[in-house]
Parts: C-alpha cells; sequence; structure tokens
C-alpha cells in the first residue's frame, strides 16, 4: 500500500461524512447506522458456545485510518467470484452481565486475503444487526498482514459494535494460529483473539463474543 492509497482512503472515508469538523474529529464514536431493526431469522444463527465473565468488557483498539461509513447491510462480505477460503466467525454481543443484546449493530471491514482494503467501495465491508439471541454471524476470507505508513500489522478484522443502550465500541479481532506475524505487531492483544471451532467444506468456523457495558 502506498501513500497515495492512504490518502485515497482518508478521503473517501471524511466525502461521505457529513458532519461538522468537530464532529469529524471524533467520527470514531459515531455509528452511521438506526437502531430498531433485528437481524436474522429465528434459528439462522449458531451463536457460540463460548464462556462469558461477568463484569469483563471487550478491550478498545484504534480504529485505524481505513475506515469507511455507510457499509451495505449484509452478513456475508467477501468479493464475489474470489475463491480464497471462507471464513465464518459466529458469536454474540452481550452486555456485562452476560445478558444478550438484540439489535445490536456490528460493522466490519478487513483486508482481502492480499491484505488489501478497498478504499473506493466496499468489498470486505458490511454492517449487520444480532438477532434476538444476540447473535451475529460474519462471513468473510481469511484478512492478511499488511504493512502501511511504515507500520506492520498482523492479519485482523476491524469492527464497530453497538447495542441500543451500549457505548459504541471500537476494536478489532485477530487470528490465534497466525503466532509468527502476532508477535511482530504490538496492536495484537490475546483477549481479541476469535476461537477456531472447526472446519466444514471450505468454512474454516470460528466464534467470539463482544461484552459492552450498558449505559
Ligand atoms: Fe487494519
Amino acid at each position: 500500500m502506498n501513500r497515495r492509497d492512504v490518502l485515497v482512503g482518508l478521503g473517501a472515508a471524511i466525502g461521505v461524512t457529513t458532519l461538522s469538523v468537530a464532529a469529524l474529529a471524533r467520527r470514531s464514536e459515531i455509528l452511521h447506522y438506526e437502531f430498531g431493526e433485528i437481524g436474522a431469522p429465528a434459528g439462522g444463527l449458531t451463536g457460540s458456545d463460548l464462556q462469558c465473565t461477568a463484569g469483563t468488557v471487550t478491550p478498545r483498539q484504534p480504529e485505524g485510518p481505513f475506515y469507511t461509513p455507510m457499509t451495505p447491510r449484509r452478513r456475508d462480505i467477501r468479493d464475489a467470484g474470489v475463491g480464497a477460503g471462507v471464513l465464518v466467525v459466529g458469536g454474540r454481543v452481550l452486555d456485562a452481565q452476560c445478558r444478550p443484546i438484540a439489535g445490536a449493530i456490528l460493522d466490519f471491514w478487513q483486508t482481502d486475503h492480499h491484505g488489501r482494503y478497498d478504499h473506493h467501495g466496499y468489498r470486505y465491508r458490511g454492517h449487520q444487526y444480532t438477532d434476538a439471541q444476540g447473535r451475529f454471524e460474519l462471513v468473510s476470507v481469511r484478512p492478511h498482514a499488511y504493512t502501511a505508513l511504515s507500520i506492520f500489522r498482523t492479519p485482523h478484522i476491524h469492527v464497530k459494535v453497538q447495542g441500543p443502550d451500549t457505548p459504541l465500541l471500537t476494536t478489532q479481532l485477530y487470528l490465534p494460529d497466525a503466532e509468527d506475524t502476532n508477535a511482530r505487531d504490538r496492536g495484537y492483544v490475546p483477549s481479541l483473539a476469535i476461537a477456531f471451532t472447526g472446519q466444514d467444506g471450505p468454512a474454516r468456523h470460528a466464534a467470539f463474543d463482544f461484552v459492552l457495558p450498558r449505559t
């Protein structure tokens, strides 16, 4: 990724935002979607069997320079026609008492399998709502490591999560089996690593639960 790509990415992100300069400064604290929707048909999602520890909320991570607001609503953020292996991340959005949060918004963005972001469109970007049991499911590909602005990044998935009565959480998910690159990235946090749960044909499945305080 070169400097021009970075600037184009920043320009695209800012260009579609209609907020004031002051609001732009705290752009990362704003989600651009409406609450009041509940995602997924009943029984459509697997959620997770992960243990929730009351009082332990999901840590924050930097947004980074490559967020684009107003993504399409979709669970499958793959680029049509790309034959890379499928990564399915399922889980729940919970409050600090481990109760599910229905209608929470999750806005995901990540690189493709070559470590490239789409700065002009919405490939590998999309938002979705949790179902009545607080479950979500992301269908994507395995992200790849990259270097931008001379900073090396291990593979990760960016996400903004917010429930109807929670603060906005901006964070990143990591791959526990990317040990070599995780060790080279000071942003890597083990508690933000997804848990691989199995393989289903070409799809590798993993789980992660987000835990947010209620306001
Ligand atoms: Fe990134």
